[in-house]
C-alpha cells in the first residue's frame, strides 16, 4: 500500500513526499487509516518504526483548519521528544497552515501563553507543562477530539501517571485516544482500559 491509498488531503500527501517518505512503514500502513477513522488505537512500537508520522498524519489528516482551536492534544515523556514531534507536524502540515506549539518545561510559560492565547490548531508538551497550561486556562480544551500518547511507558515510569490522569479529566468525553508505547506495563493498560474505547490494537 501507498500513501495514496489510504485517502489522505492532497495537502497533506504534499508533505508527506516534501518530507522525503516514499512508501509508508510497516506501522503507517496498519495504523494511519484506523487512526483517520477516528478510532481508538493502541500501537506496540518501538522507535525507529515510523510511529511519529504514524499520529502526526492522523492528527492532520482530521484536523479541522478552518477553526483555530486546540483540536490535538500530544504528550511525549521529554522535551526534545516533544520539540521533535512538533518539527514533524509543522513539516507533514506544511501545506495545511498547521499551527502546532511544543509546551514544555523549562521555556517561559508567559510565551505559550502568548501563542496559545494567538490560536493553534494542536499542542504537543510534556505532561507537566500541558497540565499547567490547561490549569492557567492558556490551553482551552473544549475543542480538543485527538488526544495522543506517545512512549507511554516511558511517561509511566518517569512518574507522570498522576498528570496524565489528571489530564484525562479536563478533556471532553469521548475524545479519541491513540496510546504508542514499546512495552505494555500494567500501568498502561491500566490507561486503555480507563480511557479508551474499543480500541485497536496493533503491534508491529
Ligand atoms: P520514528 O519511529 O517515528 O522515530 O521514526 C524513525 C525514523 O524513520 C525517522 O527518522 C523518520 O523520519 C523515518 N521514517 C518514518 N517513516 C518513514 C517512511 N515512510 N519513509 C522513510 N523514512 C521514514
Amino acid at each position: 500500500e501507498n500513501f495514496d491509498d489510504m485517502g489522505l488531503r492532497e495537502n497533506l500527501l504534499r508533505g508527506i513526499y516534501a518530507y522525503g517518505f516514499e512508501k509508508p512503514s510497516a506501522i503507517q500502513q496498519r495504523g494511519i487509516v484506523p487512526f483517520c477513522k477516528g478510532l481508538d488505537v493502541i500501537q506496540q512500537a518501538q522507535s525507529g518504526t515510523g510511529k511519529t508520522a504514524t499520529f502526526c498524519s492522523g492528527v492532520l489528516q482530521q484536523l479541522d483548519y478552518g477553526l483555530v482551536e486546540c483540536q490535538a492534544l500530544l504528550l511525549a515523556p521529554t522535551r526534545e521528544l516533544a520539540q521533535q514531534i512538533e518539527k514533524v507536524m509543522r513539516a507533514l502540515g506544511d501545506y495545511l497552515g498547521v499551527k502546532v506549539r511544543a509546551c514544555v518545561g523549562g521555556i517561559s510559560v508567559r510565551i505559550d501563553q502568548r501563542v496559545l492565547l494567538g490560536g493553534v490548531h494542536a499542542v504537543v508538551g510534556t505532561p507537566g507543562r500541558v497540565l499547567d497550561v490547561l490549569r492557567r486556562r492558556y490551553l482551552l480544551p473544549d475543542h480538543i477530539k485527538m488526544f495522543v500518547l506517545d512512549e507511554a511507558d516511558e511517561m509511566l515510569s518517569r512518574g507522570f501517571t498522576d498528570q496524565i490522569y489528571d489530564i484525562f479529566q479536563l478533556l471532553p468525553s469521548g475524545v479519541q485516544v491513540g496510546l504508542f508505547s514499546a512495552t505494555m506495563p500494567p500501568e498502561a493498560l491500566e490507561i486503555t482500559k480507563k480511557f479508551m474505547n474499543r480500541p485497536v490494537r496493533i503491534l508491529v
